[in-house]
């Protein structure tokens, strides 16, 4: 009797020490825009439009919808930095073919420095070297890349990592399949519940402590200060400007750098390689 008991107790904290990893890790460290609900529903986040075909306009406007389900309201305007170089207070979204240089995706995010982890602008690219191939041209990948790479520059980070495991049913999991019709499983192009209430949490604290319609400095807002020398200067779409690997996804392939660009800024790229499909 007693000895089950203990087992009982021993299995649940295991459950609940499972659960909250599980939780932890699907945010990205702490970073996140500072700003509530509030001031994302009178200015939204804007989504920068370079994108130069009619497919990607399609992707974006879908991401951009499913995304307006969680507490971070964005909207697309249209772009003003056709060569992706960042803005402040927002995301710039860019196609080109960028080379074959490994990459399908890329979400980068400069953040400041400190504690507080709030985001100062993001540019999400997606690669057309390999989405010309077969293997890639399809709305279903497109989706599932462009909804993963803007929830990465909402603060997001993967619910899993092995491009083999089952579908999730989220853009954030990594899949070979991703409207799921290959293997007859879920459909990873669009959020899932989770990911709503991960922004849920990344954004709570600055919708609790919110005084008063909005804070009164837009979407600029971070530490109040801006940076200077964004980092136009080094060359983005090269791995070699990301800095230091510091995860690696489920093919053992570095997935997320951090680079301090020594400004006040910390550059952080989360990249999705090509690997996945050959
Ligand atoms: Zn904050
Ligand atoms: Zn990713």
């Amino acid at each position: 009797m007693n000895k089950k008991l203990i087992v009982i107790a021993g299995l649940a904290v295991f459950l609940a020490a499972g659960s909250s990893v599980a939780y932890a890790t699907h945010a990205w460290g702490k970073y996140h825009w500072n700003l509530s609900t509030e001031d994302t529903l009178a200015n939204p986040l804007k989504l920068g439009d370079n994108l130069t075909t009619a497919n990607w306009e399609s992707s974006l406007a879908g991401a951009s919808d499913d995304w307006n389900d969680s507490v971070l309201k964005n909207q697309i305007v249209g772009g003003t930095s056709p060569d992706c170089d960042p803005t402040l207070g927002q995301v710039e979204v860019c196609n080109d073919a960028y080379g074959e240089n490994g990459w399908l995706g890329i979400a980068q995010i400069w953040v400041y420095r400190g504690r507080d982890g709030h985001i100062a602008q993001g540019v999400v690219k997606v690669n057309d070297t390999y989405f010309n191939w077969p293997a890639y041209n399809s709305s279903a990948w497109r989706n599932l890349v462009v909804c993963q790479e803007v929830g990465h520059t909402f603060g997001l980070d993967h619910q899993d990592e092995i491009f083999s495991n089952a579908n999730l049913g989220t853009c954030m999991d990594y899949t070979n399949d991703p409207d799921g019709t290959i293997l007859g499983q879920l459909d990873n192009q669009h959020p899932n519940l989770h990911d709503y209430e991960m922004m849920e949490t990344i954004y709570a604290h600055v919708n609790s402590t919110s005084s008063g319609p909005g804070n009164g400095n837009g979407n600029g807002g971070g530490n109040g200060k801006k940076p200077t020398g964004v980092g136009a200067d080094i060359n983005l779409n090269d791995p070699s400007a990301w800095g230091q690997a510091i995860k690696q996804d489920g093919e053992g392939n570095d997935s997320l750098y951090r680079r301090d660009l020594g400004n006040g800024l910390v550059l952080i790229t989360h990249v999705i390689w090509e690997e996945s499909v050959n």
